[in-house]
């Protein structure tokens, strides 16, 4: 038997959206028509209806980072399919099945050598919350109970959750409203601008003093390497990680690099880490994980780790999502890094970021614009003033792109099957809505 369900006239599921459901960073009831996606195949999104004169929309965003092999891949259709044919859930205390156990097995395999177990979870801001736990957990075990600080560098985005907020920028980001009600973390400066800026000692210095300073009280160093993303979309030279990696070390504080946004090829390695070759205590993965199909995220630690926890009063890390390590959410993740190698991935970034580099070059002319960068298959263009979103967006719709421009930036994230001339297209639609913006 099917269940046979009458489409919903637009006019009416718009209304009941904006009546009924939340969308991110949203007011409620909903101030704007959000535009109804009807099906979306390759890189494009195809509307229900028509907008600005086009009807489909190359997906510039990648559904924020995740879709890297764009939509209805076969391949991962057809993983999705057979997962489904055995099944799509089962519960994961006491129990355990191929599709989870193949995928931490490939994660400890492709990411940097000392991480050996997984943890697999529903959200990035999940895994960074099991981050979290793991190494407050180690320090508990170890009798030191008292090492529960984090430190950070300003300028970070770690997700939507409490501990995840206590880490975002305490002044930018979105989360300075809850200053007070987090936990108090210890914040370095921002770090300085520039994948190729090489390490600037004098801040190098900052993080050692910072580090040495808190040691007693410090669990963790969390960042993103490289990329920060949505507190800003600015990178960093890589040598940072080596320094972090160095003054963790000789203070006997662990290092979290969350990899939700920059893991899996997007800045040009397979993990951002790679740039420096830098291996953390503890690496958060989520977003493209499953070719952005479904949602799961991994926390991967090392064994030291892992010990520590088990020596506790506590044994066991106390954290079990209901969907954790999710059949079909593993069985696609699995056929997504497969993919993602046949694909030659790195091939397809380095095309990316060629055209990226050289189509958003014009937009330095443009007035208001302070500055364009690229990095792998990621593309920037930062004005001096807050972007009128609506106005940037269409303007982009209008050039067939979809864009999610915010702050002070139009931002770019092509899908890595992109070929020359959606990237060209994609590239269109940041000038027109920089123009526009
Ligand atoms: N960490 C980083 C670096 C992110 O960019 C994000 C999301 O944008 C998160 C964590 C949170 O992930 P999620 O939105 O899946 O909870």
């Amino acid at each position: 038997m099917t269940l046979t369900v009458p489409p919903m006239a637009h006019d009416r599921l718009v209304a009941l959206d904006r009546a009924h459901v939340w969308h991110p960073y949203a007011p409620m009831p909903g101030r704007t028509d959000p535009v109804v996606v009807e099906s979306a195949s390759g890189v494009r999104l195809h509307l229900a209806q028509p907008l600005e004169g086009v009807s489909e929309l190359i997906d510039g965003m990648s559904s924020w980072w995740a879709a890297v092999h764009g939509y209805r891949h076969p391949v991962l259709d057809a993983a999705v399919h057979e997962q489904v044919g055995r099944m799509s859930h089962v519960m994961f205390g006491g129990i355990t099945h191929e599709p989870a156990v193949r995928l931490a097995t490939k994660l400890v395999e492709i990411t940097p050598e000392p991480l050996r177990h997984v943890f697999l979870s529903d959200s990035g801001s999940v895994s960074v919350e099991v981050a979290v736990k793991m190494c407050l957990q180690y320090w508990r075990s170890l009798g030191r109970p008292e090492k529960r600080r984090l430190l950070t560098w300003r300028g970070g985005y770690h997700g939507d959750t409490f501990q995840t907020m206590a880490v975002c920028d305490p002044d930018g980001g979105m989360h300075s409203a809850w200053t007070g009600l987090l936990p108090d973390q210890v914040f370095a400066d921002r770090p300085p601008a520039g994948f190729d800026a090489g390490v600037d000692e004098v801040y190098a210095g900052h993080l050692a003093d910072l580090v040495e300073r808190h040691a007693d009280e410090l669990a963790a160093v969390i960042v993103e390497p490289v990329v920060q993303g949505t507190g800003g979309m600015r990178f960093h030279a890589p040598g940072y990680l080596k320094v972090l990696r160095e003054v963790a070390d000789a203070n006997n504080v662990l290092l979290i690099f969350d990899e939700v946004a920059t893991g899996f090829g997007r800045t040009g390695e397979l993990f951002a880490a790679d740039h420096a070759g830098v291996a953390p205590d503890v690496m958060c993965l989520g977003k493209s994980l499953t070719g952005g199909y479904l949602s799961m995220a991994a926390t991967l630690c090392t064994s030291r780790i892992a010990d520590g926890i088990s020596r506790g009063e506590l044994p066991v890390l106390a954290h079990g999502p209901t969907f954790m390590g999710n059949p079909l959410a593993s069985a696609v993740a699995n056929a997504s890094i497969e993919l993602l190698m046949r694909n030659d991935w790195r091939l397809q970034v380095r095309r990316i970021e060629a055209a990226l580099a050289t189509g958003l070059r014009p937009a330095v002319a443009f007035p208001g614009v302070v500055d364009v960068r690229t990095l792998g298959a990621i593309g920037v263009v930062q004005l001096d003033r807050d972007v009128d979103v609506m106005a940037a967006s269409r303007a982009a719709m209008r050039k067939g792109v979809w864009l999610r421009p915010f702050r002070d930036m139009v931002y770019t994230m092509p899908p890595f099957i992109a070929d020359d001339q959606d990237v060209a297209r994609i590239v269109d639609g940041v000038l027109a809505a920089v123009t526009a913006a």
